[in-house]
């Protein structure tokens, strides 16, 4: 049997691997797993072709019996409020989250909004390839695709029952949203502004070529938002990914802080809240360990994950936590939702910096120091990973600790590196850390000529 399913649900390059036909298919799959009757929300991001997949899918959906109300463009984590909130049966996003311009894809969420397990897409995959598929007699077909427009406004709402509004309200904070020209343009300016912030907004039109930067936040790709930042000398920025599920913030000295660093600072904030889960976060093994050195001061324990934002979010709903997340930017507040969420980490992080009367800077700032560096080799999709990580442990072992949660990390007194296939493209991504910039490029170097041999 094919596979169907990546890291995080279907992905392709537009009409080439992500044609019409496909998300047909993929719809019919999909209504079939669900059962006539049932009732299905359907969102897009801002991409090309996201208007295509979403009727392909919706008509697949339909013949199955399926009842499809379409909520239109907006965020992932938006669409997955809506179904847990307004009491759908199912979610089902086109987007293709950070990946490149030319991606697009379809993700698949139960009625908690939570994407759905492995399992649960083995069972779609089966359905898919074995072309079982619940096809009902015309005198069934019943059921034309209705609109939803409930969606943001209940999402906007869950999201500032969460904070202080008023206080954050008090502080009139300056604020520079990157919505990374797609949806997360939307939504994360309708919550700024009910938190009374004064709303500057950069890469927030609807681009489906991407044309001013990359879906992805990265240290490169937000160069251009930081110094707008720094130039408005706004009090904090939040930049998104292609579907906003992802926050990556700017502090008000225009620093670009990686998400294990937001993560770390919002799980401590998050602990201030919650009421009844186990006092420990969970992370993904690509985390900083400045994690582990800041939240243990404040009597928090934090668990390592495989790296992906299901992972964690089943894990964490499994198990209880207080918070999840990934250095990437996808902060998972469980009283909200269990799923990553873009716009309520940055309500969160108003809400920290109004409660503590500190600036972004600050509160940054009071994190243990590491410097990070974050590269992408690209490999040929027959490259034989496994010969990389051995060679890396016969290198590294008789250094530090090796972890093999998920690709290799290896844990030195003076640097921790991990070095890992991506899921979603056919590139090695490595993270570098150390508390010493000369020994961080160092590492950088050998670990350059191990890869590229
Ligand atoms: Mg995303």
């Amino acid at each position: 049997m094919g596979k169907l399913f990546g890291t995080d649900g279907i992905r392709g390059i537009i009409n080439k691997d992500m044609v019409p036909q496909l998300a047909l298919k993929v719809g019919m799959a999909i209504g079939t797993f669900f059962g006539d009757n049932k009732r299905i929300l359907i969102a897009r991001d801002a991409r090309n072709g996201g208007d295509m997949l979403t009727k392909a899918v919706e008509a697949g959906l339909l013949s199955t019996g399926v009842k499809v109300y379409e909520a239109g463009l907006m965020p992932t984590p938006t669409l997955q409020y809506g179904v847990k909130t307004l009491g759908y049966d199912g979610g089902v996003m086109i987007t293709a989250s950070h990946n490149p311009a030319e991606y697009n894809g379809i993700k698949v969420m139960g009625p908690d909004g939570v994407e759905i397990s492995r399992q649960q897409e083995d069972e779609i995959e089966e359905i898919f390839f074995s072309e079982k598929f619940n096809s009902v007699t015309w005198k069934s077909l019943l059921n034309d695709v209705k609109r939803e427009d409930r969606v943001i406004e209940t999402y906007v709402s869950g999201i500032l029952s969460h904070v202080d509004v008023n206080r954050i309200r008090g502080k009139g904070f300056k604020v520079l949203i990157d919505g990374a020209n797609s949806v997360g343009s939307i939504t994360t300016p309708i919550v700024a502004r009910e938190l009374g912030c004064k709303v500057y907004g950069i890469n927030t039109h609807l681009d489906g070529l991407f044309t001013a930067r990359t879906p992805e936040p990265t240290v490169e790709s937000l160069a251009q938002t930081s110094d707008v930042a720094k130039s408005l000398k706004v009090d904090l920025g939040v930049a998104h990914d292609g579907d906003a599920d992802r926050a990556i913030f700017i502090d008000s000295g225009g620093e670009v802080r990686w998400g294990d660093r937001s993560g770390a600072l919002l799980s401590w904030w998050a602990s201030t809240k919650e009421k009844g889960f186990p006092n420990r976060i969970f992370t993904a093994v690509s985390s900083s360990l400045l994690v582990e050195e800041f939240l243990k001061e404040k009597g928090i324990g934090v668990e390592y994950t495989k790296v992906g934002s299901v992972v964690i979010a089943h894990t964490l709903k499994n198990e209880g936590g207080i918070a999840g997340f990934e250095e990437n930017g996808g902060f998972i507040f469980p009283l909200h939702q269990y799923v990553r969420d873009g716009a309520m980490t940055f309500a969160l992080m108003l809400d920290l910096m109004a409660n503590e009367g500190k600036s972004s800077y600050e509160l940054f700032n009071s994190l243990p120091k590491y410097f990070t560096k974050k590269t992408k080799v690209p490999i040929k999709a027959d490259t034989d990973i496994n010969k990389i990580y051995n060679e890396l442990i016969s290198i590294y072992s008789n250094k530090g600790k090796v972890i093999t949660i998920d690709g290799i990390k290896i844990v030195t007194d003076s640097y921790w590196f991990l070095v890992r296939k991506s899921g979603t493209e056919p590139i090695i991504r490595v993270m570098i850390e150390s508390k010493d910039q000369n020994t961080l490029e160092q590492i950088s170097r050998e670990l350059t000529s191990v890869l590229g041999s």
